[in-house]
C-alpha cells in the first residue's frame, strides 16, 4: 500500500470510529420487566401493601402511566410485542412456545436495531420462555439466560451488575426480567415444593380447593412477598447502576402482564393464573419512564406495551418510521387523546386438548375470550367469532374493533408451534405455559 492509501485508510478509520461514537449524549437505556406484576400491588397506583418501596421511589421521579396495557397476558407474546412494537397476531408469538415470524424477526428486534445503533446490549432473564431463542431476541452481545426455571431477580440483577463492572465504552441497553412475583408465589426460599396452585390446571380451578377464605387469603399474601421479592431485586439493581455508570440512565419499568387472584374464582372458575381470559387484573399493567427529559408525573392517556419499541428506538435517537401508520407513540411525549389499544387472549394451539382436559363449558370460555379493546374506561372483549362476550354499553366504534381484529386474528388458528425439545419442553410444562 502506499503512502496515501494507508492515509485515506487511517482517516477512514477515524471516521467510521467517531460515526460508531455517536453515543455523547444518548442515555444508557435499563428495561425492567416485572414478570406477573399487579398495578394494584404497587404503592404508586394505590397500594396500601407496602410491598414496592424501590419501584415507589422510582415512580417518584418519573412519569407514571395510569392507562397502560398489555397486548398479551402471556410472558413471551407481551415480551415479543414490547420488542417487535406489533400485536401478536402480527408477530406471530401468539403462545410461549412459538417462534417470531421470520420477516419481523428479520426488520424488528429491539436489541437488534439498538446494537446496530452504538448500544452494547445485554439481557439477564429469569425465565424459560426466553431460554428458547424463538422469540427473535438476536441483538444481545451478552445472554445471561437462566438454567435454574426458579432464577431469583437478585440473582439476575447481581449477574448484570457484575457485567456492567467492566465498562463496554459506550451507552448499554440492558434488559432484566424479574421472575420473581409469578407462580409458584412466595418469597425465594418458600416456592420449590411450596406451590400455592395446581400447575396441572391452567388457572382452571377444579372443585372447591380454594372455598375457604383463609386458603385465598395465604395465597394472596404469598403473592405479595414475591412481588417484595422483584422489588428488593429493583432496589439492588437502581443502587448498582447508579454506583457503576457516569452516563445518565433511561430507566424503563413496566409488567408484562397482571394475575388473576381469586375474582373470577366463582364466576369463571379461573383463578392464579393469566393468559385466558381478558379482564382488567391481568390487561392493565404498571408502566413509567424516568430519566433526562422526563417530567416526573402522571400521564392519564391510554397506552400499550407496544408503545415502548418507539420509545426506546427514539430515545436512542433512532426514527421509528412506522409508528403513525401502526399506531404507536413515543410515550416521553404523552397525549390525553381518545385512543383505543388492542390484546389478545393466549392462543390454545390444542383446543381437542383443551376440551378434553377441562370440558366444552371451558372451551367454550376460551373461544369466547380472544380479543380485548380497551379506551381507558370500556373493556369490550369479542369471541373468535367476532361477537361480544363483555363490554355492554361500550362505544360502537370499540365493539366493531373488538370483532374485526377477533375476526382477522383468529380466522386461521394456526399457531406455529415452535420446535422445542423435549426438557426445555418438560421445563415450561412444569411452569403452566405449555398447553
Ligand atoms: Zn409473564
Amino acid at each position: 500500500m502506499t503512502k496515501r492509501r494507508w492515509k485515506i485508510a487511517l482517516i477512514g478509520l477515524l471516521l467510521t470510529g467517531a460515526l460508531g461514537c455517536r453515543s455523547d449524549g444518548r442515555p444508557d437505556i435499563v428495561l425492567v420487566t416485572f414478570d406477573t406484576l399487579r398495578r394494584d400491588h404497587v404503592g404508586a397506583y394505590g397500594s396500601g401493601l407496602g410491598v414496592t418501596p424501590n419501584l415507589d421511589a422510582l415512580a417518584e421521579r418519573s412519569l407514571v402511566f395510569d392507562a397502560a396495557f398489555t397486548t398479551m397476558p402471556t410472558t413471551g407474546p407481551a415480551h415479543a410485542s414490547l420488542f417487535t412494537g406489533l400485536l401478536p397476531y402480527q408477530h406471530g408469538v401468539r403462545h410461549n412456545a412459538a417462534h417470531v415470524s421470520r420477516d419481523v424477526a428479520t426488520t424488528r428486534g429491539l436489541p437488534r436495531l439498538l446494537r446496530d445503533h452504538g448500544y452494547t446490549t445485554a439481557c439477564f432473564t429469569t425465565s424459560p420462555v426466553f431460554g428458547l431463542d424463538t422469540l427473535g431476541f438476536s441483538g444481545f452481545d451478552h445472554r445471561d439466560l437462566p438454567t435454574d426455571p426458579l432464577r431469583t431477580g437478585i440473582d439476575a440483577v447481581d449477574a448484570a451488575l457484575a457485567w456492567l463492572d467492566a465498562d463496554p465504552g459506550q451507552p448499554v441497553f440492558v434488559w432484566v426480567h424479574l421472575y420473581d412475583a409469578h407462580s409458584p408465589y412466595g418469597a425465594a426460599s418458600e416456592k420449590i415444593g411450596g406451590y400455592p396452585i395446581d400447575l396441572d390446571s391452567y388457572g382452571w380451578v377444579q372443585g372447591t380447593r380454594f372455598a375457604r377464605q383463609p386458603v385465598r387469603q395465604k395465597i394472596a399474601a404469598a403473592y405479595a412477598r414475591g412481588v417484595a421479592d422483584a422489588d428488593a431485586a429493583l432496589g439492588r439493581l437502581v443502587a448498582g447502576v447508579a454506583e457503576r455508570r457516569t452516563r445518565p440512565t433511561q430507566w424503563i419499568a413496566v409488567s408484562d402482564h397482571g394475575e388473576f387472584l381469586d375474582e373470577l374464582l366463582e364466576s369463571d372458575g379461573y383463578a392464579y393464573d393469566h393468559g385466558a381470559l381478558l379482564r382488567d387484573p391481568v390487561l392493565r399493567i404498571p408502566l413509567l419512564i424516568a430519566g433526562p427529559g422526563i417530567e416526573p408525573g402522571r400521564a392519564k392517556g391510554v397506552v400499550s406495551i407496544r408503545d415502548l419499541y418507539t420509545t426506546l428506538l427514539q430515545i436512542a435517537e433512532i426514527r421509528d418510521s412506522s409508528a403513525g401508520e401502526e399506531g404507536r407513540l413515543d410515550l416521553r411525549f404523552p397525549s390525553d387523546e381518545p385512543r383505543i389499544v388492542l390484546a389478545e387472549r393466549r392462543v390454545y394451539a390444542f383446543h381437542q386438548d383443551a376440551l378434553a382436559r377441562w370440558g366444552p363449558e371451558v372451551s367454550r370460555k376460551i373461544r369466547r375470550n380472544a380479543v380485548a379493546a380497551m379506551d381507558g374506561e370500556h373493556l369490550v372483549v369479542a369471541g373468535e367469532d367476532g361477537a361480544p362476550s363483555l363490554g355492554d354499553g361500550a362505544p360502537e366504534r370499540l365493539l366493531r374493533l373488538a370483532r374485526d381484529v377477533a375476526l382477522a386474528s383468529f380466522a386461521e388458528d394456526g399457531t406455529g408451534g415452535a420446535e422445542v425439545d423435549a426438557q426445555t419442553r418438560e421445563m415450561l410444562r412444569g411452569l403452566g405455559y405449555v398447553d
